[in-house]
């Protein structure tokens, strides 16, 4: 824990081109959203005298259209738990992944901007966007746009630069919806804990049951979340059987590289994430109305 000990000036913009300005004008200005992350661990030995609070700057929302749903930056993780659209959509992934966020205090404040900002590899909604293969709207000197595997460089870094911050986060709805099973799985050393290895899944298969398409991420097993593209690939084209999908992920070892911490060894990691992964791949494809 690091408190800012020195805090000059809090600014609340009403909206997010205020927010890079001040981000742009003041030095040591750090944005500040639900601050569970910032004021806890995320200043790091930084000097922070003035912080942008953009709680209040339109961007806690959510919307939906025919081709895509959009979270502001600012909904809170509570908000996207009890939203009534993320309890159906995608088999109600997003939404499990929030109710197993740790405690409801924390939900109720942290939100889904600061949870991709802080760039964390243990983020609970990372994988879960990863899998949905969401975008992410970026306010700066322009407006830019990144997909979500891409967007983290390592441990508690983005390609974002300083100025800049998440206004959106946009989800794609799949057109093949009632083929496309989804799912989210968490291991901790509590129910309420932070992952010690979590994992999404998205799979979309055809008339005859094979894999149209996989997408597969997994958190705490590396810098930050990845997609396992070679499992991905060891999917596609096929009728999944409990021996295919252990096979798939055979040689998941080459794709994470798990640290040691206090949840647990990374050898630890390892196996579990091999184990989480072709539970997550049989519970998507099981949802996308496949056999096994
Ligand atoms: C006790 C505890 C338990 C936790 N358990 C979990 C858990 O189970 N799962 C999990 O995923 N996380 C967990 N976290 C981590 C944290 O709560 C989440 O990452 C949370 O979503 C952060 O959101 P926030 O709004 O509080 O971010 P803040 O703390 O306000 O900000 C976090 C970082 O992101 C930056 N930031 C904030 N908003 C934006 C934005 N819109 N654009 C760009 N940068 C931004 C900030 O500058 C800061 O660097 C836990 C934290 C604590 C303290």
């Amino acid at each position: 824990m690091q408190y800012i000990r020195d805090l000059k000036k809090y600014y609340w913009p009403k909206a997010p081109q205020d927010a890079v300005r001040m981000l742009m004008q003041e030095p040591y200005a750090e944005v500040i959203a639900g601050g569970t992350e910032l004021l806890v661990s995320g200043l790091k030995g930084r000097e922070v005298n003035n912080l942008v609070d953009i709680t209040r700057a339109g961007l806690s929302y959510v919307k939906k259209d025919k081709k895509f749903i959009k979270i502001g930056a600012t909904t809170t993780i509570s908000e996207i738990q009890n939203a009534p659209l993320f309890k159906d959509f995608a088999n109600g992934v997003l939404s499990t992944a929030a109710q197993r966020f740790v405690s409801v205090q924390i939900r109720n404040v942290a939100t889904i901007g600061g949870n991709l900002g802080a760039a964390m590899p243990s983020s609970d909604l990372a994988p879960v966007l990863m899998a949905l293969d969401a975008k992410i709207h970026v306010c700066g000197k322009e407006i830019k746009e990144f997909a979500i595997n891409g967007f983290y460089l390592s441990k508690r870094k983005t390609v974002m630069a300083p100025y800049e911050i998440i206004t959106e986060i946009e989800i794609p709805v799949p057109a093949d919806m009632d083929r496309t099973g989804c799912a989210f799985q968490k291991i901790g050393r509590t129910e309420t804990d932070i992952a010690i290895v979590n994992g999404a899944a998205a799979i979309t298969i055809d008339d005859a049951g094979e894999v149209k398409s996989a997408r597969l991420a997994l958190g705490s097993v590396a810098q930050n979340t990845i997609r396992c593209l070679e499992i991905e690939n060891g999917l596609l084209g096929k009728k999944l059987t409990k021996k295919a999908i252990e096979a798939a992920c055979e040689n998941i070892a080459k794709a994470i590289d798990p640290k040691t911490d206090v949840r647990a060894s990374a050898k630890y990691r390892g196996t579990v994430a091999k184990v989480l992964a072709a539970r997550l791949i049989e519970e998507a494809y099981v949802k996308a109305g496949g056999k096994i």
